[in-house]
């Protein structure tokens, strides 16, 4: 429990979700044990000569200055160790200076691996993993490397890693943190083998757990009063870290269009909401702020002046409690911008973000010359589109068809004609005109209006990529300044060499737009994918319920037929179990039809216990379509209707 200046007693219980307020200490702690197990804490073992034997002490002295992680107890030595019987006990003593807490695991199934890190800025530490054989192979192959990656970016991105130990330990939940230590839940499959969802699973959870360790164990925020000053600048970096594990990696939150479910969603709160108040906790407190500094370091102050912002904001902060105000005002502070207008829309407000290009207009510089204009605007005029009543009346008589002496010289003249008294009216502007008046008229130069509107409310600069009739294109920023004077409608004049074919907004994916289709002008046509299901009337219960009785009659006669196969084969005795379809000849062939009037297919088993399958072709008598049905036959004569699940 801390006591603060501006809330005195945070007497606020632990709520699960709403996590500690705590302040820092020193710790020397003893831990006795029976003498098989292995022990981890928050900080360092001061008494290895005591607690481990000649082997685990060299070995762990070589993976001080290791690259790669070295075992200090292999997984053969694990399984030895959790068949062995205790005979004495052992008293692992640690000691960890400025903490916020201190925590422990011990367990004589533990594999030990650690290796060696140089800390970016600062020393030397040891990056360690703890963890069962049931582990493997997934946590030896990426557990300490984890742990190593995460000391390596964190300590660049905030401030140098300043414990000498960081761990992590496989343990029953899927993550929590404490200082220098961590339990992370991911663990592969009996046999093995694991889901590309299970790697990156564990990789993402080390990353994020050893992370803590910077938000909020040493950058003390209030984590029962504020979850996303703790868990939303942890995302951030561990996002950052995460796409320098490997390229593409799949990382779950920070990338701006995934934020956009969440954004457009209905039951929201602002970021500035107390723990126990949050709506979709996750997004909220993790994916959204994430996504907001990402955005601010990529699309808005750039890498160069936001890491200097983030790192001022850690040094600032570290070992004390910083309030959100803190993290906003040093951000402005040391980037020297002012960021209210993003504070205000990101974490203060449930606004997203939609812009879209409503118009673009394309102006051409007027020469005055007669013999360029007059024709253009005759051009113009001629291909104005014929309307309606006068493309109706084509064929019918006209008055003057009928008398042409009613034609005069207006029915032969046209204003767009050049006249001589044009001509020399241009040559008097030409001769009025400043030398370098006359140069610009004649350039070419393209300009182009483009009008922009914002759907979603949120204040954001606009990325905006412009194609040129070459086909090649340019990049323009507008500063979110330019919604100061009207936050809904914007406009923008673009002076270019080559006219402007196509205008997109957000073409690189930067500001989590969340409707993509009115960001491009010329707007195009919205592919989407439809299929075709085959027609199924779900409305006929009349089919439904003999449907249903077939198939009660259609478990019978399968049990029927089951029961005389297993009892065929059980004659055979001893004898090499013979393809249960060629028992089918003995078999009375009545008792092989299904109640559609097909065959039953009979196949051999793979499993011990059983001793075939049937197959029916179900209603539709088609084999191999989804309404086959399959029973399995044990060999005790049961027979048992084979329902196929999904996997989760
Ligand atoms: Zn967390």
């Amino acid at each position: 429990c801390a006591y603060t200046d501006y809330t005195g007693w945070q007497h606020k219980q632990f709520i699960g979700s709403g996590e500690f307020t705590l302040e820092f200490g020193d710790y020397r702690v003893a831990i006795t044990t029976p003498d098989t197990f292995i022990v981890s804490a928050s900080g360092e073992l001061l008494n290895q000569q005591d607690v481990l034997n000649r082997d685990q002490q060299d070995r762990l002295g070589i993976a001080r200055s290791s690259h790669r992680p070295v075992f200090i107890v292999t997984p053969e030595e694990a399984l030895e160790n959790e068949k062995k019987e205790a005979t004495g006990e052992k008293t692992w003593i640690f000691e960890a200076r400025n903490v916020r807490d201190f925590a422990w695991a011990a367990s004589p199934k533990f594999i030990w691996d650690a290796m060696g890190v140089s800390v970016p800025g600062g020393g030397q530490t040891m990056a360690m993993s703890f963890y069962p054989n049931e582990g493997e192979p997934l946590w030896s192959r990426y557990s300490t490397h984890a742990v190593a990656h995460t000391i390596e970016v964190y300590s660049r991105m905030s401030i140098p890693y300043p414990y000498p130990v960081a761990i992590s330990v496989n343990g029953p939940i899927g993550g929590m943190e404490y200082p220098m230590i961590c339990f992370n839940g991911p663990r592969p499959e009996k046999d093995g083998t694991y889901s590309e969802r299970t790697k990156y699973g564990l990789i993402g959870v080390v990353i994020h757990e050893v992370g803590h360790n910077w938000f909020p164990m040493i950058i003390n925020s209030d984590e029962r009063q504020w979850t996303w000053m703790d868990e939303g600048l942890n995302t951030f970096v561990q996002f950052i870290a995460e796409q320098l594990w490997e390229e593409k990696y799949p990382s779950r939150r920070g990338e701006a269009r995934n934020i956009v479910g969440f954004t457009t969603s209905t039951h929201q709160v602002p970021i500035m909401t107390n723990s126990e108040q949050l709506l979709q906790f996750g997004s909220n407190a993790y994916a959204k702020p994430a996504t907001a500094l990402n955005i601010l370091r990529e699309s808005i102050l750039g890498r160069e002046l936001f890491d200097f912002a983030f790192r001022e904001y850690s040094q600032r902060w570290a070992f004390k409690r910083p309030e959100p105000a803190d993290l906003f005002r040093t951000l402005e502070d040391a980037s020297g911008i002012d960021l209210d207008w993003f504070w205000r829309g990101w974490f203060y407000s449930t606004d997203h973000c939609d812009l879209a290009v409503d118009r673009v207009v394309r102006f051409h510089l007027d020469t005055g010359n007669p013999d360029v204009e007059k024709p253009l605007q005759k051009a113009e005029r001629d291909s104005d589109p014929e309307w309606i009543s006068r493309k109706n009346n084509e064929g019918l008589t006209i008055r003057t068809e009928r008398y042409p002496e009613l034609l005069d010289f207006y029915n032969s003249f046209d204003e767009m004609d050049v006249t001589e008294e044009d001509r020399r009216g241009y040559e008097r502007f030409i001769s009025r005109l400043e030398d370098g008046d006359a140069e610009l008229i004649n350039r070419t130069w393209n300009f182009t209006v483009v009008q922009m509107r914002n759907f979603g409310g949120l204040m954001m600069p606009i990325p905006l990529t412009v194609t040129y009739e070459s086909g090649e294109t340019e990049d323009f920023r507008l500063h979110a300044e330019v919604w100061r004077q009207d936050p809904r409608v914007v406009s923008k004049l673009l002076v270019t060499r080559e006219p402007i074919t196509r205008v997109e907004i957000d073409a690189h994916m930067e500001i989590g737009d969340a409707d993509r289709t009115n960001n491009v002008f010329p707007p195009e046509i919205d592919e989407q994918r439809i299929r075709i299901r085959p027609e199924r009337d779900r409305s006929n219960p009349m089919q439904k319920d003999r449907d249903e009785r077939m198939r009660i009659e259609a478990n019978l006669a399968a049990g029927k037929l089951g029961k005389d196969i297993a009892s065929r084969m059980k004659g055979i005795g001893s004898q090499p179990v013979p393809a249960a379809a060629r028992i089918l000849g003995d078999v009375d062939p009545y008792t092989l039809i299904d109640p559609w009037g097909q065959n039953f297919a009979v196949f051999d088993s793979v499993d011990d216990d059983e001793c075939a399958r049937i197959v029916s072709s179900g209603p539709d008598g088609k084999p191999g379509s989804e309404d086959d049905i399959s029973w399995q036959v044990l060999k005790d004569g049961s027979v048992d209707e084979i329902v196929i699940q999904d996997e989760d």
